[in-house]
């Protein structure tokens, strides 16, 4: 992405009062910059002969198929002004809690949550494809495979590998919160987050558990009241389990999303503005 367009994309996140002429100039710059051939296709046909309309939308010469800038991006997930788009996300970069967003913003709140959803989603499963599940394709009115699993009926169990700076966080589908359990390893259960001690290949195995069903677990006495090997100061897990707090309750099945944006905000080693603007232009795979 141009570095220019990028400073101004900031400047426009930072003021909030950017015209409709810039407004539809930054939708095309950043529409544009998916084709990295240079040449703007039809999302239906492929054709060239695609021409932009008075209204920021696109025709297509040969098929006449109509679209928005952001159509089937994640950005197009949220039927926001790009002027909207960048605010929230400069409060998302900068950390700032739904209802700062909405002071900033003037966004209202719901429209803040689901934005900000909407990023998680889009760093997780940019990183971790098999997080794409069926209840996102049907918000989104994609085709999908009836019968696949939902991650909101099961407790997903991921495994994670530190390596120095970088770390790597893989979901585990075959196995289930009851097998991770049952395995003879040391297991440590703080609130509703469970890890276990190094495990074969993985520095560890991580599941979160709803409130509810944390408070069953305890009875069990499984867990040990010691450190493990990902417990050591510096690592990914005292992070996590950190940035966990600043959050009053987080839904089961939505985990996972804050799981790879609080792994996102820890390898900080690019600007998080930058890198996120560039995957929420991205296309939203399909399922
Ligand atoms: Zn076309």
């Amino acid at each position: 992405m141009e570095t220019e367009l990028l400073r101004c994309l900031k400047k426009a996140g930072l003021d909030a009062g950017i015209g409709p002429e810039e407004e539809k100039e930054f939708s095309h710059e950043l529409y544009a910059c998916r084709y990295t051939e240079g040449v703007i296709r039809c999302l239906a046909c492929k054709s060239e002969k695609v021409y932009q309309l008075a209204d920021m939308r696109y025709r297509c010469g040969r098929c006449k198929y109509t679209y928005g800038a952001f159509t089937g991006t994640w950005l197009g997930l949220a039927r926001i002004s790009l002027t909207a788009w960048l605010s929230l996300l400069r409060a998302f970069t900068d950390n700032l809690t739904a209802r700062q967003a909405v002071q900033l913003s003037g966004v209202s709140f719901p429209t803040v949550l689901r934005v900000f959803h909407i990023i998680r989603q889009a760093i997780a499963i940019t990183e971790e494809p098999l997080l794409m599940d069926g209840s996102l394709a049907r918000a989104k009115n994609l085709p999908h495979k009836s019968g696949k699993d939902d991650l909101a009926i099961r407790v997903p169990v991921f495994g994670l590998t530190e390596h120095s700076q970088a770390i790597e966080i893989i979901l585990l589908p075959e196995m289930e919160i009851a097998e991770l359990l049952r395995q003879p390893v040391r297991i440590v259960k703080k609130g509703g987050l469970i890890y276990t001690d190094a495990f074969m290949y993985h520095d560890a195995l991580l599941a979160y558990v709803a409130a509810s069903e944390a408070n069953e677990l305890d009875k069990q006495a499984l867990f040990t009241r010691g450190t493990v090997y990902v417990d050591r100061s510096g690592g990914f897990i005292p992070f996590l389990r950190q940035s966990l707090n600043k959050y009053h309750r987080i839904e089961q099945e939505k985990f996972p999303f804050y799981l790879y944006e609080i792994k996102c905000r820890y390898q900080n080693n690019n600007p998080l503005f930058e890198r996120l603007l560039s995957v929420l232009n991205r296309p939203v795979p399909e399922v």
